[in-house]
């Protein structure tokens, strides 16, 4: 199963991409639908948002007033959490739920607009976010759903910018301009890399990235950083840290499309844990080598996780030699030489005597 996040500012257009990845046949899980339920006349959660916070935050019809909820609840942060409370588990559980039904094939996207707000990101595994300008998006509220301009205003400023959600975006929906590109580019989507990408996870078949030296691109230090926060969903305390080292860490270095992350654990027992998560999560070990190595299953997004105890001299060399690379430019080009070879060992061998202590 691929768990898909999927998210954008109000108005974004989640809905004209979720239309598509339905018809391709991946399972919707809605958020802003799901906390409409668990609050529905007759359910134990507008029972419960009574008992706390009055009989008048229902209206006549029977159905929850918002309003007077929202101006008893949004008074303070003790109040707020009360609703909180009473809310968040019950979306959680049903949320569960409807993922357990899924089967287990399934491309699951949990569209859900507050993803980056809630720091859930890491969660998932590939973040799909629907990036229109707020100006565009202010506008189709007012024109095509009737919404005041001040309430569009208001609901923006609560929610996180449009920077922030694009620094968590592994895929970026443009959906600035006309709906039917962006129906198109989300089929190709499908097609290229959500069904390939649930395929590997379920069967354990690991995306070996292609060692061709490729020109030095910008957004590799935003993957790993997203990929790293990935691995800590995963592992927790048991990584110590988790860094972006080999020549994608180096800036502005030619290299191999391949994102090098090191978790580096306690001891020789931590790193049998970290191990185990990690294959549990769909990694997938490289037996090919002794040391203990895995792959990502992203069709387009090559990762090598390595994983060593603090005490392991391959701990240390790795995280100078980004720095050490990076302030010699004759040791940059000898680097990308080396590279372009090919030859791991090789490699390996020049990595260790550079970042050696002279
Ligand atoms: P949200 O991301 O909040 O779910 P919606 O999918 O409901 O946003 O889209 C907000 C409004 O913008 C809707 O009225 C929708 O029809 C309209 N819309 C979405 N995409 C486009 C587009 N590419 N061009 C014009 N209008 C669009």
């Amino acid at each position: 199963m691929l768990m898909v996040g999927l998210t954008g500012g109000i108005g974004a257009g989640k809905s004209t991409v979720t239309a598509v990845l339905a018809e391709a046949g991946a399972v919707i899980v809605d958020a802003d639908r799901i906390a409409r339920e668990v609050v529905e006349p007759g359910t134990p959660g507008l029972a419960m948002l009574v008992a706390e916070f009055g009989d008048d935050i229902v209206g006549p019809d029977g159905t929850l007033d918002r309003a007077a909820l929202a101006s008893r609840a949004f008074v303070d942060q003790e109040r707020t959490a009360a609703l909180n409370a009473i809310t968040h588990p019950l979306i959680g559980e049903r949320t569960a739920e409807l993922i357990g039904t899924a089967p287990e094939d399934a491309i699951v996207v949990h569209d859900m607009p507050l993803l980056v707000e809630g720091g859930m990101t890491p969660g998932y595994h590939l973040v799909i976010v629907v990036d229109t300008p707020a100006e565009i998006r202010l506008q189709r509220l007012v024109e095509h759903r009737g919404m005041a301009e001040d309430d569009v205003r208001a609901r923006m400023s609560r929610q996180a910018t449009d920077e922030a959600r694009r620094a968590e975006a592994d895929v970026l929906i443009d959906n600035s301009g006309e709906p039917g590109p962006v129906r198109e580019l989300v089929r190709v989507l499908v097609d290229l890399r959500l069904r390939p990408f649930e395929h590997n996870l379920r069967t354990a078949t690991p995306v070996v990235g292609d060692r061709t030296v490729v020109p030095f691109r910008p957004d590799w230090a935003a993957q790993a950083r997203r990929a790293c926060a990935r691995l800590r969903h995963v592992l927790g305390d048991v990584a110590m840290r988790i860094d972006h080292v080999g020549p994608t860490a180096v800036d502005g270095l030619d290299a191999p499309d391949v994102l090098d992350l090191q978790v580096t654990v306690r001891d020789t027992a931590a790193v049998d844990r970290a191990l185990r998560l990690l294959t549990d999560a769909g990694y997938v070990r490289d037996r090919s080598r002794e040391q203990p190595l895995l792959h990502w299953c992203d069709p387009a997004r090559p990762l090598e996780v390595t994983i060593v105890a603090q005490d392991d001299p391959e701990h240390e060399f790795a995280l100078l030699m980004a720095e050490v690379i990076g302030a010699d430019p004759s040791a940059r080009a000898e680097y990308t030489e080396i590279l372009r070879r090919a030859d791991r060992e090789e490699t390996r061998e020049w990595e260790r005597t550079i970042a050696s202590p002279t």
